[in-house]
């Protein structure tokens, strides 16, 4: 299983979860990690099932919430608590991310809700393909929202994830009409998303929003080729290399040329 057409039907799979039980959600995995996903030292749930299928993503795993764990947020809250020096150290907290975590928004809103009633600092970490499905409260226990915005034009936005761009320019609208406290991400693969018009189309559209403190420029990477290989997939951009500096900097700077802080 594994031309794009059948990566891209399993995806709509993913749109259908099976009910779940209150209070429980399926992850993948949670872990550490410091600088990434948010600011200071973070606790990082991945949950699993996600409707995009990115050429170049690195977790695959995340992918499908059949392959997950169901837990509940006690479980979730408890693990987190272990942490808690850890995490607090350099102004850090907890990030949801995925997979996509607003498949499942009952129980990333009550994790949300429950590390805010907690006094914890609280990211979430989307495509925002899903941003209808965030509701106000969800939205108000979110301290800050770490968006992908993949591309600029809707054409290689839907080759890079097979899904439109439109919903996640939507919820970006949202957000800033909101003012919620959010940062970009846009990953820089040469030859998908590096054209300089697709480029300027995103650093023209965060310029309007006026909520965006900064785009993260990550540039691509095989680190995941391995993970593709032990789940009996193929990397689609295996014989795609990272972008060399000239290149970051040129996209880093089509940014700032729009006033958007690109780091
Ligand atoms: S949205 Fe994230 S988890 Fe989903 S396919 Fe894209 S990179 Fe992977």
């Amino acid at each position: 299983m594994n031309t794009r057409d059948e990566v891209l039907a399993q995806a709509a799979d993913e749109l259908r979860p099976p009910p779940a039980p209150d209070g429980t959600g399926v992850i993948s995995s949670w872990d550490l990690s410091v600088g990434v996903d948010g600011p200071g030292s973070r606790f990082v749930v991945f949950t699993c099932g996600c409707p995009l299928r990115c050429l170049y993503c690195q977790n695959p795993e995340t992918w499908r919430m059949r392959d997950g764990r169901r837990v509940t947020v006690d479980e979730v809250m408890a693990e987190i608590g272990k942490y808690r020096r850890f995490i607090e150290v350099a102004g850090g907290g907890v990030t949801v991310s995925g997979g996509e975590p607003l498949l499942q928004p009952r129980f990333t809103a009550e994790l949300l809700r429950r590390c805010k009633d907690a006094g914890l600092h609280t990211a979430l970490d989307t495509s925002g393909f899903l941003g209808d499905r965030a509701d106000d409260a969800l939205l108000a226990d979110t301290d800050l929202v770490l968006l992908d915005i993949k591309s600029g034009d809707p054409e290689a936005y839907r080759a890079l994830t097979g899904r439109d761009l439109e919903p996640t320019l939507r919820f970006a609208r949202r957000l800033a009409d909101l003012g919620k406290r959010t940062w970009v991400r846009f990953v820089l693969v040469p030859g998908l998303t590096d054209a300089p018009e697709h480029v300027d189309a995103v650093a023209r559209f965060v310029a309007g929003l006026g909520n965006v403190e900064h785009v993260d420029v990550l540039p691509f990477h095989r680190m995941a080729a391995e993970k593709y290989g032990r789940l009996g997939l193929t990397f689609p951009l295996a014989d795609v290399r990272p972008p060399g500096p000239d290149l970051t900097a040129r996209v880093r700077a089509q940014f700032a040329v729009r006033g958007v802080t690109a780091i």
